[in-house]
């Protein structure tokens, strides 16, 4: 769970990639860092927080350059603000350098260990650092890969780093003339490519293009590194996979309903859910409510399948910030209502469905459950737009461990019963990869608990 955005070749790289990061925010709100190139050198900012709030005029005046890359974190253990936060600059013997990355290493920790032995150093206890300290391990030139002059000194270095890791990785390396876009060879984060007069753009999602009024120009392909310099715009394969697996939880939760990604539109992939989901579906009821945000697609989808109204029977409060840790559960519950409002007007004396994108600890459906109750519903059918979570991710989505999860400790009826819901359906597995044209080429193991690569060693679980 990150966002990273880049910018090759417009002025006032700095403010592109703040607005372009900003559309992101949705996919970590822990810090946010923007570093920038003018050709000569990088400059890095980093705060933790939002965005919009984080970020201050002064900084951005600070920066002012060319080039840019940006990040937002979302962390789940390590230093949450300052040191693991991204960009990660380092000052190198290919000049200064600085990434971001999204995903999630599955050989970090043997890898890292082996590095420490031959004496490489670290700062930060997060994978990203990696891919800098193995630019000084070595070179890799692939065999039939015939390098541009410009990249001669560069990319075998960049190959090295990318043959000695393994896992999920949308990276963006500015160096001081260069941007360097990577994914992964199985693909598993999305990163896209723009256009803007005569810049090229980079971004985990579509949608940080449509507020920068980019132009939405190609996905950056499974396995390819896209060099973008003063010489121009290049791509190479320099590793190959004959598996892809792109992560379907991207389409059910994580990316916005607007963006395009792994050449889905996000939208239509959800609304797909809901109809499925619908024609799966034998409940009578009179009324369809999404739990905002993130369920409403699916429930519209779900909703003209059945012929059904939908109504906002959940209204989101859209000015919650951060809230303290409460001591008790009443005032830990109180979190989820400043969140959530139940809207009277709609609910009482109704039989309601109410759709969710995913259903994961089962926390909120239950407290969820109970809202629409207490406001007049009467009778609540939970569904759920994707299949039970039953394993962990360990590719850069922050799903809870195994134990956490709901659907692998209960069974269906237990579930139902512990949210407290007249009835309880999910989306099945076959449904939802009947949404993508080619399931073959996505990761479902949260779903599944079919794991398209190992973890090597212990799990590392940091973004
Ligand atoms: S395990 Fe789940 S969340 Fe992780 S990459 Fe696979 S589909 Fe996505």
């Amino acid at each position: 769970m990150c966002g990273i955005f880049g910018i090759f070749n417009a002025e006032y790289a700095e403010r592109y990639a703040f607005y372009g990061i900003y559309a992101l925010q949705h996919r970590g709100q822990e810090s946010v860092g923007i570093a920038v190139s003018n050709f000569e050198d990088i400059k890095v900012v980093k705060k933790p927080g939002l965005v919009l709030e984080s970020v201050r005029k002064e900084d951005l005046e600070s920066l002012s350059g060319y080039n840019a890359i940006a990040h937002v974190r979302y962390s789940t253990a390590g230093d949450s603000g300052g040191l693991n936060s991204q960009p990660i600059v380092r000052d190198t013997s290919l000049g200064r350098v600085a990434v971001v990355h999204n995903g999630n290493l599955v050989n970090y920790i043997p890898l890292r260990a082996e590095l420490e032995e031959k004496g490489l150093r670290f700062v930060h206890t997060s994978d990203t650092e990696l891919f800098l300290t193995l630019l000084e391990e070595g070179e890799n030139l692939p065999e039939g890969i015939d390098l541009h002059p410009s990249d001669v000194e560069v990319l075998p270095r960049v190959f090295h780093a990318l043959s000695r890791v393994r896992g999920a990785y949308s990276l963006l390396f500015l160096f001081k003339d260069k941007l360097i876009a990577v994914r992964d060879p199985m693909g598993f984060r999305p990163l896209l490519m723009g256009r803007l007069k005569d810049a090229v753009l980079f971004a985990s999602e579509s949608c940080a293009f449509d507020i920068l009024q980019a132009e939405l120009w190609r996905e950056v392909k499974p396995g390819e590194v896209v060099v973008a310099d003063a010489q121009g715009i290049r791509s190479y394969f320099p590793f190959k996979s004959e598996k892809k697996a792109m992560c379907i939880f991207e389409l059910v939760y994580f990316s916005k309903p607007e963006s395009f990604v792994f050449d889905s539109w996000v939208y239509r992939a959800r609304k797909r859910m809901g109809e499925l989901l619908a024609y799966e579906d034998e409940v009578l009821a009179e009324t369809v409510v999404p739990v905002p945000d993130s369920g409403l697609v699916p429930a519209l989808g779900y909703a003209q399948a059945k012929g059904l109204p939908l109504e906002l029977g959940l209204i989101r409060n859209h000015y919650v910030g951060r809230s303290f840790i409460e001591p008790t559960q009443a005032l830990r519950d109180i979190k989820v209502l400043m969140k959530l409002n139940p809207n009277r007007a709609v609910l009482e004396g109704k039989r309601v469905v109410v759709i969710d994108d995913s259903l994961v600890r089962g926390t909120t459906s239950k407290k969820i459950v109970n809202m629409l109750r207490r406001a007049g519903a009467k009778e609540v059918h939970m569904r759920i737009a994707s299949p039970p979570v039953v394993g962990p991710c360990y590719y850069g989505i922050d799903t809870p461990t195994r134990e956490e999860l709901i659907a692998n400790r209960m069974e269906l009826e237990d579930i139902r019963r512990f949210i407290g819901a007249d009835s309880l359906k999910y989306l099945s597995l076959e449904s939802l990869r009947s949404v993508v044209e080619s399931p073959q080429d996505f990761c479902d193991a949260c779903f599944s608990n079919h794991y398209p690569l190992e973890v090597e060693g212990t799990a590392f679980r940091m973004r």
